[in-house]
């Protein structure tokens, strides 16, 4: 390993491979290596990086994958050229913020803004920070951590969910959140327009968000609990709304309206903004709600809707803000429930 280490120094290399040197640290002379901009570690017992890595100004590809990291080490938050970081196969079980970037602090240079590429797969991660995009709002600056990210790995982790932000992440083309334990995505995912591979096989989903918006070339999704298309009649009393939820939808649609003093106002109770966020609107009259919501899907062919090769009929999910819109007729939106219900 020596030998190679001086070779490349010398050599003024580019790339350095260390792949399975039985290495637990990574040498520091490594960091000399100024041109480098290619180094794989892979294959090793590494359990942390020296400190001096951002040294290596022009590294655009680490491959860490396969050693015995706990988290993904901060360090890396400072190395601003990386397109391609890949971390699988160690034992990192959570994101830190401070690597992604830091949402206390608006206006801050994205930290990795230039990654392209980022593999986790294999670890035991159970959250992904929301800042895998700095959040914008109004007229803050943005300047946005990963906004280049085109390709995102987490298969075989232990995520619960997926962030709403990741429909910041504009440029995103693959997402593998294989074998997971997802039991729903978040809508703002159609936000990824350049979207055209999703994996999400093995998890625990019984919908998918508006997918059918994006131009999709290929779904996987075997391995969940989908919703069948066996409809049943059912009629439903009309629900009463909780002061909070009324005032709440109240909020909401002032908000939309760019004059009104309620759209003024909010930004200096950012409290308030943040509870407000969660909001979303319904599928049928558009109107807002907050936490009060109808579980519906409607039925996607992959073949006839969206000219993919396998027929399959994927659940879409929709919410509604009332019975008042299911009874509306004319739409394609089932309620979802399960069949235990029904024998009774
Ligand atoms: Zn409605």
């Amino acid at each position: 390993m020596a030998e190679s280490v001086v070779r490349a120094l010398y050599g003024k290399a580019t790339s350095l491979n260390l792949n399975s040197k039985k290495m637990t640290d990574v040498p520091k002379c490594v960091c000399a290596i100024e041109k480098l901009s290619v180094l794989l570690l892979n294959n090793n017992s590494i359990r942390s990086l020296p400190a001096e890595l951002p040294a290596l100004r022009h590294l655009a590809e680490l491959n860490l994958g396969n050693n015995a990291l706990k988290e993904i080490p901060a360090v890396l938050g400072h190395l601003e050229s990386l397109k391609k970081l890949y971390l699988f196969r160690n034992q990192i079980t959570a994101v830190p913020p401070e690597v992604i970037g830091n949402s206390t602090c608006y206006v801050l240079t994205g930290r990795l803004q230039n990654l392209v590429v980022l593999n986790l797969n294999h670890n035991q991660i159970q959250r992904l920070p929301p800042e895998i995009k700095r959040y914008i709002h109004r007229s803050w600056c943005c300047v946005c951590s990963l906004s280049n990210l085109q390709h995102l790995s987490v298969l075989d982790n232990n995520l619960e969910e997926v962030p709403a932000e990741i429909g910041h992440l504009t440029k995103l083309s693959e997402i593998n959140l294989t074998s997971n334990k997802l039991s729903w995505l978040p809508q703002q995912l159609y936000q990824c327009k350049d979207l055209t591979k999703l994996h999400v096989a093995r998890n625990q989903l019984s919908s998918l968000p508006e997918f059918h918006l994006l131009l999709l070339r290929e779904l996987y999704c075997e391995g969940n609990m989908l919703v069948h298309c066996q409809p049943l009649p059912s009629v439903q009393d009309a629900e009463v709304l909780t002061l909070k939820e009324l005032v709440a939808r109240f909020v909401l649609l002032e908000d939309r309206n760019r004059s009104s003093l309620v759209h003024r106002l909010l930004p200096h109770y950012p409290r308030l903004t943040a509870l407000l966020a969660r909001g979303s609107c319904c599928a049928i009259c558009l109107g807002p709600f907050l936490t009060t919501w109808l579980e519906c899907v409607h039925f996607i062919n992959l073949k006839k809707d969206m000219k993919m090769k396998t027929s399959l009929t994927i659940p879409v999910r929709a919410l509604l803000c009332s019975y008042k819109c299911f009874s509306t007729p004319g739409h394609a939106y089932y309620g979802v429930a399960t069949r235990e219900i029904h024998d009774h």
